[in-house]
């Protein structure tokens, strides 16, 4: 197996260095101390992100949001929003988190892997193309979607949003394009508001959006249940070639901002079911990018299971899998809504 691609670069602790904010620079850190854990030895490779131009970022962001965070560079503190901040270096390092992603997909895409996980901050799934909020300057998976489009002609990507919170950025980025078809698994409601059943794209793009709102509780074999029963023929009816997950870790029972029960184990279930769908469906290839996730103790628990999984490290039983596969998630209320929204856009549902 070719190793994991894994960035995790020092320079993303310098954003927000100093303010006191739970997006801070020891989320990084908990990633470092999962990548020291013996049982991924030599299963993954570093890869040295770059920063993304200016013309990059336009992919997605109009001009003026791309000047207004340029202008923060240098500046020791401007605020977007109640929770959204840049410091001196936060233009540098949002653009270096939006490059990292390039260069993962760069090497997947080409073949020089086939999987691998990205350790950014600033988050990105709730950054507008006109807007930064929600701790996030610039949309790096939004980006990532689009720089494949442009430089590879990628045809069809799937977005899977597994944070706890609705990726808003994202759906606006694509909700009138067929271009991507953008999933996501969320809490609701909650912030940022967005992300209903009845939120399926417009025009071109109605029925490649698909939001999943789950209310508070909902625990592993829930999430790994929905990935099984519902993403996994959506995948195989769809086709993508590529799946880019926006991979938070608030689902974790502890996390200071959500309020679902997710434990590690069920982040290794959910990674399973997810590779499982990018085996069957596009050779495999998947990228990882991290987006929230804020309790320190829940991305080192969380986020090794994460890595293992991508690892091939077993750490799932057949049991814990068949808990899964043998209970329908239909039973859920939240699924069956979803299926009688989006049948009409996709027969595999009916
Ligand atoms: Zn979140």
């Amino acid at each position: 197996m070719q190793p994991v691609l894994v960035i995790n670069d020092e320079r993303f602790k310098q954003h927000l260095e100093q303010v006191p904010h739970l997006e801070n620079a020891r989320r990084v850190k908990a990633v470092q101390s999962v990548l020291e854990d013996p049982s991924l030895n030599g299963k993954w490779a570093e890869l040295v992100p770059r920063l993304a131009t200016k013309e990059e970022l336009a992919l997605v962001h109009t001009a003026d949001h791309i000047e207004r965070i340029a202008k923060t560079a240098g500046k020791p503190l401007s605020s977007f929003d109640m929770d959204t901040q840049a410091t001196e270096k936060s233009y540098d390092v949002a653009r270096l988190g939006v490059g990292a992603v390039f260069g993962l997909l760069d090497e997947i895409w080409t073949g020089k892997a086939n999987r691998g996980f990205a350790c950014i901050r600033p988050p990105g799934h709730h950054a507008e193309p006109d807007k930064a909020m929600g701790f996030c300057l610039f949309n790096n998976v939004a980006l990532g979607a689009r720089y494949l489009k442009e430089h590879y002609s990628v045809s069809k990507i799937m977005i899977v949003d597994f944070d706890v919170h609705h990726g808003n950025g994202i759906q606006s980025a694509f909700y009138n394009t067929d271009d991507v078809l953008y999933v996501s698994l969320h809490q609701f409601p909650c912030y940022p508001g967005t992300g209903n059943f009845g939120e399926v794209g417009r025009g071109r793009g109605e029925g490649f959006t698909i939001n999943i709102p789950l209310g508070k509780g909902h625990g592993a074999r829930d999430f790994a249940g929905i990935i099984h029963y519902m993403l996994n023929p959506l995948a195989q009816a769809y086709h993508p070639d590529m799946i880019l997950v926006s991979c938070g870790f608030d689902l974790y029972m502890h996390d200071p901002l959500g309020g679902m029960t997710v434990t590690p184990e069920g982040y290794a279930l959910i990674t399973f079911f997810l590779l499982d769908i990018a085996q069957k469906v596009c050779d495999g290839r998947i990228a990882f990018i991290m987006e929230g996730g804020y309790s320190l103790k829940g991305i080192r628990e969380c986020g090794l299971r994460v890595m293992q999984e991508l690892c091939d490290v077993p750490t799932l039983n057949r049991k814990q899998i068949e808990k899964v596969t043998g209970n329908s998630a239909r039973k859920l209320s939240a699924v069956r809504k979803v299926i009688e929204i989006q049948k009409e856009y996709w027969k595999i549902l009916r």
